[in-house]
């Protein structure tokens, strides 16, 4: 093969694509509910908007963005996450006032220069949401609750909501000084990454993954005991309104999440069914990151679901979604010149009708026509032949049944369409 895909990245072929668009139309139905709108940005921005929110400590930004100058020289990344460029469209297009509510979607690829593995892409898709404008711990409660209708109606199960309150910019440091003390005695036994997180970030600790850390990791001191009583109050809130809703959680104290620009409320949702890259989506309450990024202090809360864990999800369970348009309606299936122009006359008609249609273009025989019809997953196959010319009639076959039924050249369309509905 002469090329390939880029290392990290995969096509998205039109045997899987059907599946993608179920999966995306679920997620809108879902957001639409909830009175999300949707916002698209572009898929690359300036470098310090990532390095700013995301945080310069954090792995996305010390080593996985894919950053260039363009053609003047300035420095452009390839989108790791779309949560500041919404925050960004947003303080640019004044769409954050202080009483109303913002609620909006989106969907897209990421860019993250990370190692290739399963559930692990450089190149991956997100859809998520983003609320601007209210602290109230409900808001917390039916952003998380929607993240789990989305998953319902996606036919997901095992899934867990592990949640945690990583506090406010007042308790945050006591925390951060309580781990970085606790790991102090330890980290000549971790990794080489942890090891440099302990100077720059040392909550990032609690989110690395290599094996030889875990153990010190469980052991570490929580975040719920370093919350000042507002946080505390508002955690407790938060994990209430989550119980009225039935939205079973799992407070997990280790959860801290890899961006920088998380308070209060971080939550995730983990599948059982898939291996070592579990989490099906991330997201949580930023407070202040609006307003550092040069907007009036807005809280906000949001998250991101990662699609092509959830599409590996849906194909492991295999799913049955009766919804996929994998077909085509109608398929004409010509023998001669002429029965082909008045073939190509009747999907002209059919498609004008709405009647998605096809016809051959590879002078194939009739047997060969039938066979790529089927292959085309046609619902009807409509014969045409000399004969048919002169009497306007033919013989339409219902491909899943086999039955066929002489159908009049107008009365073509109603007949499909009584069998599509
Ligand atoms: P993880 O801990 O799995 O690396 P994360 O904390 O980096 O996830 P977020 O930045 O919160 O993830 O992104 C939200 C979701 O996007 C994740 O829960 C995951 O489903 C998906 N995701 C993140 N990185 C990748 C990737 N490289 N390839 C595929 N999906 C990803
Ligand atoms: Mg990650």
């Amino acid at each position: 093969m002469k090329y390939a895909a880029p290392r990290g990245t995969k096509d998205i072929l039109p045997n899987e694509t059907p599946l993608w668009q179920w999966v995306e139309a679920a997620c809108r139905e879902v957001f639409e509910l909830y009175n999300y709108k949707e916002i698209r940005t572009p898929v690359f921005e300036a470098t310090e908007l990532f390095s700013r929110s995301i945080g310069t400590s954090t792995d996305i930004v010390k080593k996985e963005m894919y950053t260039f100058p363009d053609r003047k020289g300035r420095s452009l990344t390839l989108r790791p996450e779309e949560t500041a460029p919404v925050v960004r469209a947003c303080l640019e297009n004044n769409l954050i006032s202080p009483d109303n509510l913002v609620k909006l979607y989106y969907f897209g690829p990421m860019f993250r220069y990370e190692r290739p593995q399963a559930g692990r892409q450089r190149q991956f898709h997100q859809a998520g949401v983003e609320a601007f404008g209210s602290a109230d711990p409900l808001l917390d409660a039916e952003v998380i609750q929607m993240s789990v209708k989305l998953f319902e109606k996606l036919g997901l199960k095992d899934l867990e909501v592990d949640i945690n309150s990583v506090g406010c910019p007042k308790c945050q440091p006591k925390f951060r000084e309580a781990i970085k003390k606790y790991f102090t005695q330890n980290i000549t036994k971790m990794c080489a990454d942890c090891q440099e997180r302990l100077e720059q970030n040392p909550l990032r600790i609690l989110d690395c993954k290599e094996p030889v850390c875990q153990k010190y990791i469980e052991k570490a001191p929580a975040a719920s005991d370093y919350l000042d009583p507002e946080c505390k109050d508002n955690f407790e809130q938060v994990l209430k309104s989550l119980e009225s809703l039935k939205v079973r959680y799992r407070v997990n104290d280790r959860l801290v999440r890899g961006l920088d620009y998380y308070t209060m409320t971080t939550f995730e949702v983990v599948s059982k069914q898939l291996g070592a890259q579990n989490a099906v989506c991330g997201g949580g309450r930023y407070d202040d990151l609006v307003a550092e990024l040069g907007g009036k202090p807005t809280p906000a809360m949001g998250f991101a679901v990662g699609l092509e864990r959830v599409i590996e999800i849906i194909r492991q369970l295999k799913i049955e979604n009766r919804q996929l348009k994998i077909g085509i309606e109608l398929f004409v299936a010509t023998i001669g010149e002429e029965a082909r122009k008045v073939g190509f006359d009747l999907i002209t008609k059919a498609r004008e009708n709405g009647i998605s249609s096809d016809i051959d273009y590879l002078g194939k025989s009739l047997k060969a026509q039938m066979k790529a019809a089927d292959r085309m997953n046609a619902k009807y196959v409509y014969i045409i032949g000399e004969d048919e010319i002169v009497k306007r009639s033919a013989a339409l076959k219902n491909m899943k049944t086999a039955e066929q039924k002489e159908v009049g050249f107008d009365g073509l369309i109603a007949e499909i369409r009584k069998g599509v509905k």
